[in-house]
């Protein structure tokens, strides 16, 4: 049996007590060890779920646990600690001269010991392939280097849990490529669980699970395989499906079969990454 890491239960919240409701009773978990793929269109509620998972928000209604923690004010140190989080701008997550800086950075605020902090800064730069730009200026890096180094600053901390929040949205084509493939390396090397935050249904195909969001309610819950078997409806929830699924399926229609199938999902996953 899968244990959770991470659960919400019957999660709803609003910004104000006159606006609307960002979540409606939502209810989903993250087991330990797994990557969890969040995507949904714009507004659909998909940071806020972040924001609840590691106390940024709190919920106006239904619980959120972390590691069997109830989310509340009393362990909001410990949970922001179990929990990193990897945001959209990667120049807006350095504070140090030099990558090797900026990792240390993180481990300073919470009082690692200065050999231990070597050791850490030399592990999680190399869990992220970095390990050679250790001094070298962060803001003269690629976009994807950057995310890069902002995903080894998390790592070092030893969280269980990492969101990454839109972390490639700023990023070019070759940036989100690397990003996908770190993230891949690392929850298979670290007994870390992982939810990444997205809108490109591109970047769902190698997660475990994919939740899809849309209004404010979990709309599909399940694999990417199972995902991609819904690809019409995806679009009435104004998302696009990926060209590489779209072209096959279309190619598919029309008789001239590219493959057994429209494509399935470990093509795709090829094709894309
Ligand atoms: P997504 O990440 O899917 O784009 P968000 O969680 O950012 O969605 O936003 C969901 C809804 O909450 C949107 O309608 C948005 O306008 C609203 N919202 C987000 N942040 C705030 C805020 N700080 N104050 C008020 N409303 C907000």
């Amino acid at each position: 049996m899968e244990k959770s890491f991470l659960e919400f239960q019957n999660v709803s919240f609003q910004y104000r007590e006159d606006s609307p409701m960002v979540l409606n009773d939502v209810s989903i978990q993250v087991n330990q060890n797994e990557w969890v793929a969040v995507i949904g269109h714009n507004g659909s509620g998909k940071s806020t779920m972040a924001k609840l998972m590691n106390g940024l928000l709190f919920p106006n209604a239904g619980e959120v646990h972390v590691d069997g923690l109830e989310l509340s004010e009393e362990n909001i140190w410990e949970i922001r600690r179990k929990v990193g989080m990897v945001f959209q701008n990667p120049d807006n997550q350095f504070v140090g001269t030099t990558v090797k800086d900026d990792v240390a950075f993180g481990l300073e605020n919470h009082g690692i010991p200065r050999e231990e902090m070597v050791k850490r800064i030399a592990q999680s730069l190399k869990a992220v392939g970095m390990e050679e730009y250790e001094d070298h200026e962060p803001h003269r890096l690629s976009g994807g280097q950057k995310q890069r180094v902002a995903i080894a600053s998390v790592l070092a901390v030893a969280p269980s849990m990492i969101i990454l929040d839109e972390a490639t949205a700023m990023l070019d084509p070759k940036g989100r490529k690397e990003i996908m493939h770190t993230v891949n390396q690392v929850r298979q090397e670290r007994d870390v669980s992982i939810v990444t935050i997205t809108h490109d249904l591109n970047e769902v195909t190698l997660a475990d699970r994919v939740v899809v969001m849309n209004d404010g309610d979990v709309w599909f819950e399940g694999t990417p395989r199972e995902l991609f078997e819904h690809r019409e409806d995806l679009q009435t929830i104004g998302l696009d499906i990926p060209l590489v699924s779209k072209f096959a399926h279309e190619l598919h229609q029309l008789g001239l079969n590219i493959s057994k199938q429209p494509l399935n999902h470990e093509e795709l996953m090829d094709e894309i990454w």
